[in-house]
């Protein structure tokens, strides 16, 4: 793990949590490059290990057993993990470019994005087939496959196009589980029936005589019709439809064929052969931008090999050196890939073949042994080692060139005060990319040279104002900066105004001036695309330069005196409130020990950009009597302040409490926020607390939360209304927590229902 205030000379950004990349991640994190930062920008946050896919759909595995977490390991490697589909790069200016989020530069770019499923011009496939990639669409669709089986009556048709060992593994799979569904819900498994279709004049071509031989016989045995020499030209609702005139009934068809490459490496300029896959030399590097490597099924290699994980699996060793290599002024190593490897494909029924040169065998043995390979691979990524703070050397040697050197000289004599603001240059330059907007109340903004802003409050409107600032606590500094925003608006939404305008607060860690300006830049545009849709102006602000990243706002609202929400209005007989799940101080306790699921963390970060602007709206119309935002004190501690302030007793359903997935694993595991004990003190206000606090999501009402829901007082007999509207509105977990009775105990004014 590198140490967090070493500066930033090099960016390495990896597109695509590919098989390779996962192992470079892996050997960063054992050994970091000091002064080296890593960015992964990925769209799915929990790699598929191909070669289990199949046993998956067959049922032998769980999601977690054939899924590499690269949330966790990201953390591990000490890298930024940022979860976007790249949609171009500019080899040239060294950026990549992802929709929403500002382009992310780099000195060296390294990408293993895999390929799809060729459908190219076949008309129907995209709505009618299930595409085997990308893999996480297909397991959804894979699910509502399983389902429609289950509940069909009468014969039903699978037609799996694609010839090749993905082809075949998946037509054997998938026979299998929906078999074995039929059979659970009592149908008779002989009504399913399945077909493989090929372009090809036999299954398998890239495999030997043999194990064609051997799975002929096995597709045979299990009744699955192979039509060879058939090019699927066209898929509709109910048929396949094939070049030699062949139409198959379908009621599902799975599209396996040979893998295709994006458009966006060609578009972006780089040197691709005729199919668009990135072409590469020996060393693994683009053979048209030698600061740009590719690998997997991403890369076609100048001796070609099939697209095939192994392949990737066996670069990632290589391309870690090389990138260490290039971006410390080293030797690159070349990458060679074997001409024949074992190759272990499974039947559907812990079964395998194997196939090796023009050798071929086939036992149950052979899947046991799959089995373990492939599970020691995954423990390689899935059980990683405690993390150590890095004690190695400030910088690595070789990543800083003299400019570099000359730009560092000068971070050890950084001033304090005002000499540590962020400097005028870099400032003005993040100033002219930002995206200007403005009010008519807002009479000086962020675009006058002014020392401060000059606000208005119209006729009959009061101000009302907030500050929250906070670390970083996630490497994507564009979401921070976005989370940061959303988190200081809470309390502008808390009182029920309208949100006027912010200053912003930075501190960004010393480092050279390009990286300074990106993570200003990057902050200060997440802040921009959370303030806008609400209609607020960024004001202005004050940035410095400081030993760690931190962001925070100062926000102003306006709302008409005679309607402001206070904390101090619960009525006996309202229902309590609360629109969204909480734990995530938690969550993110455990993500900085690298203990938190990626999807975990994806969706806790997806809930703090959620905008409590529209909550707030629906809770007034429904008459709130009282309300505020869940943040640091967490439940118990913002209940209080209601309570007390309100002279009533609060009554909570300990299991109406919505909790983020992964919430109540980290708190059992014993991983709190380190805020939380002093949270905990709370609990006296708690009656019977001996008893309630043996409830294992008992500490989960003392998480500190960032960008939290809202907490209300809504009138009973219109509270039921109220939740249909928050679940329409886009608050689906909003729900129902408690009750407010009359006040029974000064001391303790909260009960728990358990
Ligand atoms: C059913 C089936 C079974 C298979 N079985 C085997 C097998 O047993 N053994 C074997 O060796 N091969 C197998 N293969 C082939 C294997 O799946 C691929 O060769 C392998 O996955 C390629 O690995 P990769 O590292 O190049 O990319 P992938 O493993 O596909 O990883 C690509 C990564 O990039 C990310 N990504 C993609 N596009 C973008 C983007 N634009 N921006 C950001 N991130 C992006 C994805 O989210 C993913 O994390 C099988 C294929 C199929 C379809």
């Amino acid at each position: 793990m590198q140490q967090t205030n070493t500066p930033v000379i090099k960016d390495l950004v990896l597109i695509g949590g590919g098989h390779a990349h996962v192992s470079v991640l892996k050997r960063f994190g054992m050994n970091p490059v000091p002064g080296l930062r890593i960015t992964l920008v990925t769209r799915d946050i929990h790699t598929p290990y191909s070669g289990m896919l199949p046993g998956f759909v067959a049922g032998h595995y769980d999601y977690d057993d054939c899924h590499i977490d690269l949330g966790p390991l990201a953390r591990f490697a000490g890298a930024r993990l940022y979860h976007a589909e790249v949609d171009g790069i500019d080899p040239d200016k060294k950026l990549v470019y992802a929709p929403g989020r500002p382009p992310i530069a780099y000195d060296v770019l390294s990408i293993n994005t895999g390929s799809r499923p060729d459908s190219v011009n076949i008309p129907g496939v995209d709505e009618y087939a299930l595409a085997a990639k990308p893999i996480d669409i297909f397991l959804h669709k894979w699910q509502q496959l399983v389902e429609r089986v289950r509940d069909s009556e009468g014969p039903f048709r699978i037609v799996v196009v694609g010839g090749g060992a993905g082809g075949v593994e998946l037509a054997l799979s998938t026979r299998v589980r929906l078999q074995n569904t039929l059979r659970t819900a009592g149908k008779d498994p002989g009504l399913l029936h399945h077909t493989l279709v090929t372009a090809s004049d036999y299954i398998m071509h890239t495999h030997n005589a043999g194990v064609r031989k051997r799975f002929e016989r096995i597709l045979a045995e299990r009744n699955i019709e192979i039509k060879t020499g058939a090019r699927v030209n066209e898929v509709t609702a109910k048929s396949v439809h094939a070049t030699d005139g062949a139409s198959i009934d379908s009621d599902a068809v799975i599209w396996v064929t040979s893998a295709s490459a994006p458009g966006w490496p060609a578009k972006s300029g780089l040197g691709v052969d005729s199919a668009g896959f990135i072409l590469v030399d020996d060393q693994l590097q683009s053979v048209s931008h030698k600061h740009v490597f590719a690998v997997g099924d991403a890369a076609e290699l100048r001796d070609p090999r099939p697209k095939s994980g192994v392949f990737a699996v066996r670069q990632g060793p290589v391309l870690a050196h090389n990138l260490r290599a290039a971006v410390t002024g080293k030797s690159l190593r070349p990458y060679r890939p074997q001409k024949n490897f074992l190759g272990l494909i499974s039947t559907g029924n812990q079964y395998a073949v194997a196939s090796r040169g023009n050798w071929s065998y086939e036992s149950a043995w052979l899947w046991t042994l799959k089995d373990w390979i492939d599970r020691k691979f995954m423990r390689n990524f899935n059980e990683l080692p405690d993390m150590k703070n890095d004690d190695s050397p400030l910088l690595a040697a070789g990543i800083a060139d003299a400019e570099a050197i000359r730009e560092l000289s000068t971070l050890a004599m950084r001033c304090g005060g005002c000499g540590a603001k962020v400097g005028a240059t870099v400032l003005s330059r993040v100033m002219q990319r930002l995206p200007d907007t403005h009010r008519d109340d807002v009479l000086i903004g962020r675009d006058a040279p002014d020392d401060c802003a000059m606000l208005s409050v119209p006729d009959g409107m009061v101000m009302v104002q907030s500050v929250d600032y906070f670390r970083a606590f996630i490497g994507d500094t564009y979401t921070f900066g976005a989370i940061a925003a959303n988190h200081a608006l809470g309390d502008i939404f808390a009182m029920g105004a309208e949100p006027q305008s912010a200053l912003a607060i930075a501190t960004v860690p010393y480092g050279r001036e390009r990286v300074v300006e990106e993570t200003l830049y990057d902050l200060l545009a997440g802040a921009l695309s959370i303030l806008e849709p609400t209609g607020a102006v960024l004001a202005g602000g004050h940035s410095s330069e400081g030993a760690e990243l931190a962001f925070g706002l100062s926000v102003n609202g306006l709302i008409d005196p005679d309607k402001v929400w206070r904390k101090q209005g619960l009525q006996p007989g309202d229902a309590i409130v609360l629109t969204k799940s909480v734990g995530t101080g938690t969550l993110f306790a455990a993500e900085m020990r690298a203990k938190a699921k990626g999807r975990w963390i994806d969706a806790a970060i997806q809930s703090m950009l959620v905008s409590s602007q529209r909550a707030a709206e629906c809770l007034q119309g429904y008459g709130a009597t009282a309300c505020t935002d869940l943040t640091g004190f967490g439940i118990v501690g913002h209940l209080i302040e209601m309570t007390r302030a309100s002279a009533v007793d609060a009554v909570l359903t300990m299991d109406a409490i919505p909790l983020l997935d992964g919430a109540l694993e980290t708190v059992n595991a014993g991983i709190l926020s380190s805020l939380q004990p002093q949270n905990l003190r709370l609990r006296r206000a708690i009656q019977d607390v001996e008893q309630t606090s043996k409830h294992p999501a008992f500490p989960l009402l003392f998480d500190p939360q960032t960008a939290g829901g809202l907490l209300a007082g809504v009138p009973g007999e219109r509270v039921s209304a109220c939740i249909d509207e928050l679940h329409s509105m886009g608050y689906p977990e909003s729900v129902i927590i408690g009750h407010v009775e009359p006040l029974s105990n000064q001391e303790s004014p909260i009960r728990i229902r358990i």
